[in-house]
């Protein structure tokens, strides 16, 4: 079955919009949160776990697969549906970002990337051709092009260089695509140079992508400017595809940027901050090993549905992490994720009653009054 978009409602106060994705294992109803399982694991939790979890799709890193376990493997057992037993959706990265972001020794070219393994020293030459190759043999279900990602404040002539290139690797990218069934998208770069912006999207929106990511955000950018910019690059993108911002962020930029039309995201931050032991809840962001939490019996978030507020107290849970316990981090890893997962539930409901809008501002009010209450307690 080909890849296909369809946008199924508009809030009227708003830009947001509410679609469906079309997959060759499944549909995914948009706007959608993507947990990131970025070695065909989302850290700490069983594929049927993300399942009861409600996560419609998952992102893997075409990076990290590369170099481990390698192409090899994955064409041996069929791609990563069979390899880590999850049979819904996945999206893989092109590899530009790690490529551009680790610290690992790299010479980019105009034919490429070439590094050095971060597991056993080898280099590798990742073109966009290989990267495409690459995750083909995943088997992803939307591939992203090769990009040439760097920081979104260095000067103008850098931005605009390697904006270039990515538009020359995303067209290579295209040409080396062999399985119709698998879309790929192409990313808007640019910076945060409104100019550059308008000629990458116009540039890669002349191409026959099947959907289109705004990247370079969230790398060393304010939020007002992240706001800036996300607003500005969505709606240069045309209305019947889906757009997808890459890398971002904290759930005030996931509302945010619904209002602006983003329907794709991902993020690492709420697993990544259930690891070092903070949730994220209805009367803002809990640290859980602070000693507060030593001898509460209540849950987590009182508010929430999802396993770990149902069956276990703060105690616990502040015990568990002060102990280095695993269990502490994939019991806040369902926390956030369902947290995640629910803001999208809700945003999708009110974009489908129209009220999108008035929505997105009380939840932006209440999370902008709890991380001023956070940030004032813990100056005090
Ligand atoms: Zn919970």
């Amino acid at each position: 079955m080909p890849f296909a978009f369809s946008v199924t409602a508009r809030d009227p106060g708003s830009r947001a919009r509410r679609g469906t994705l079309l997959t060759a294992r499944g549909a995914v109803e948009t706007p959608v949160f993507m947990p990131v399982g970025t070695r065909a694991t989302v850290t700490g939790l069983a594929p049927h776990e993300l399942t009861e979890l409600g996560a419609p799709i998952l992102l893997a890193n075409t990076y990290h697969l590369l170099l481990r376990p390698g192409p090899e493997l994955f064409r041996r057992v069929g791609g990563i549906h069979a390899f880590m037993r999850w049979p819904g959706p996945v999206l893989t990265d092109s590899g530009g970002y790690q490529i551009f972001s680790l610290p690992a020794e790299r010479t980019v070219t105009e034919e490429g990337a070439r590094f050095s393994s971060y597991v056993d020293g080898r280099i590798h030459m990742l073109s966009p051709e290989g990267s495409i190759e690459m995750q083909a043999a995943i088997g992803s279900d939307i591939m992203m092009v090769l990009d040439e990602c760097i920081d979104a404040t260095v000067d103008e002539a850098a931005v605009r260089a390697a904006m270039q290139r990515t538009h020359r690797w995303a067209v290579r990218s295209l040409a080396a695509r062999a399985n119709a069934e698998q879309a790929l998208f192409a990313i808007v770069q640019g910076g945060l140079v409104r100019p550059l912006r308008r000629e990458s999207a116009a540039f890669l929106t002349d191409h026959p992508f099947d959907g289109f990511a705004i990247g370079g955000l969230a790398v060393g950018d304010t939020r007002p400017q992240r706001e800036d910019m996300t607003a500005f690059a969505a709606e240069l993108l045309p209305a019947d595809r889906p757009r997808y911002l890459m890398g971002v962020g904290t759930p005030p930029d996931l509302l945010y940027a619904i209002g602006c039309g983003v329907d794709m995201f991902d993020c690492v931050i709420p697993t990544r901050m259930a690891w070092q032991g903070t949730a994220f809840t209805s009367t803002g962001r809990v640290r859980v090993t602070r000693g507060v939490n030593h001898h509460t019996d209540e849950p987590l978030d009182v508010a929430c549905a999802c396993s770990t507020c149902r069956g276990f107290s703060r105690a616990y849970l502040h015990h568990l992490m002060k102990c280095g316990e695993p269990l502490g981090p994939r019991l806040l890893s369902v926390h956030n994720l369902h947290y995640y997962l629910d803001l999208m539930r809700q945003a999708r409901a009110a974009i489908e009653a129209g009220e999108f809008a008035a929505f997105a501002r009380q939840r932006l009010d209440e999370m902008d009054r709890h991380e001023h209450a956070t940030r004032t307690a813990s100056v005090t």
